[in-house]
């Protein structure tokens, strides 16, 4: 046998060693509590064809199934069951996914015999789906959105260790009524403040004001605090919900062309963020703009590009609050495809 050949059959030796060792874990987990997978494909079933390519690889190439299976430590702490959503590259999601998971992980918390949900996501996007969760699942068991920053296929890949541990999490009575939650890199976040700061770090989660809500030492999960909800949090009704409306997200800066807004409007945008400079400071022009378009009911959304702290409240459009750009594109849509006023919508992203 040639050196390739050699490798070859010591993988498929490997292969068949994890698929052994975890349907025999699995064998013992019979009275184990039971977690739904719920699979979207990123960077965690990312494969590459070098293990030190951590930046060139194929996002969504294996299944979820296959990361469960990868790693036979899962079966010790949970029954796992996949449902494979999609399989994709993060930047890809769209509302029609984001419902599809937002019904699964409703439907799924519903059984009693379930524990928790946690979904498989690329880290790009993985704070919208995050939010998206928090917004329309409704049930005190938690949901668990889970990445990684180095595919599958990488030397120290951080993909098993995070998938474990949001199993781990799932099943972990300390884990309820807590909205929903992002494992990544030993941290558990809140979806509602989380965002990816980093495009390479493994330690690129964080929320700059908020800080994380606790810790993970291997499976264990170690909270600063009690469960504790974001005052306000609105909560939306989707399972009747088959679209959303098209929201677009305008950054702002010095000569920014107030024009875009009219081009966005006049091409079936049904409501804008402006990620605005500052506490969303715009320029006149932007400001005389939004200010004509408020008198027609039409919402846009002040957010901030600064990446930290809170927007707050001026004559022109509705102030994001805490939600950076992209998480206020989604709350927006919500509350728009809801028939909330611009009253109502400013008090779903910053109460009184
Ligand atoms: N392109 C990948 C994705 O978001 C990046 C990642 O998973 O980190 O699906």
């Amino acid at each position: 046998m040639n050196s390739s050949k050699w490798l070859m059959a010591g993988a498929l030796c490997l292969a068949s060693f994890t698929g052994a060792a975890y349907a025999q874990a699995k064998d013992t987990a019979k009275t184990l509590p039971k977690v739904v997978v719920l699979s979207t494909g990123g960077t965690i079933a990312g494969e590459s064809r070098s293990s030190t390519d951590t930046t060139n690889y194929t996002a969504g190439q294996r299944s979820g199934d296959q990361l469960v299976k990868a790693v036979p430590e899962i079966a010790k702490v949970a029954d796992v069951e996949v449902e494979q959503v999609v399989n994709i590259s993060s930047p890809n999601m769209q509302y029609s996914h984001l419902l599809a998971l937002s019904k699964a992980a409703n439907k799924y918390l519903a059984d009693p015999s379930v524990s928790g949900v946690v979904i498989t996501h690329g880290t790009s996007t993985a704070e919208e789906t995050a939010l998206f969760m928090d917004l329309t699942v409704k049930s005190s068991k938690p949901v668990i959105v889970v990445g990684a920053m180095r595919p599958a296929t990488a030397i120290s890949a951080d993909g098993p260790f995070n998938l474990l541990q949001a199993i781990a999490l799932a099943v972990h009575p300390s884990a309820r009524d807590r909205g929903a939650l992002l494992v990544s890199n030993d941290r558990i976040s809140s979806a509602m403040y989380v965002s990816k700061t980093n495009t390479q770090s493994l330690d690129t989660f964080q929320a700059a004001e908020q800080g994380h809500l606790g810790l993970m030492v291997g499976t264990k999960p170690y909270f600063y605090f009690t469960p504790a909800s974001v005052p306000g949090k609105p909560y939306f009704d989707v399972s009747k919900t088959e679209n959303l409306p098209k929201v677009e997200i305008l950054y702002g800066y010095i000569e920014n062309d107030a024009g875009m807004l009219d081009h966005l409007v006049g091409t079936g945008t049904k409501g804008v963020v402006v990620a605005g400079p500052g506490n969303s400071s715009l320029s006149k022009a932007m400001v005389e703009k939004i200010t004509k378009l408020q008198a027609d009911g039409y919402p846009v959304v002040r957010a901030t590009r600064v990446g930290a702290g809170i927007v707050t409240p001026k004559k022109e459009g509705i102030a994001a609050g805490f939600y950076n750009p992209q998480k206020a594109r989604l709350l927006l849509a919500l509350a728009i495809n809801e028939g909330a006023d611009l009253k109502k919508t400013q008090n779903y992203f910053l109460p009184d």
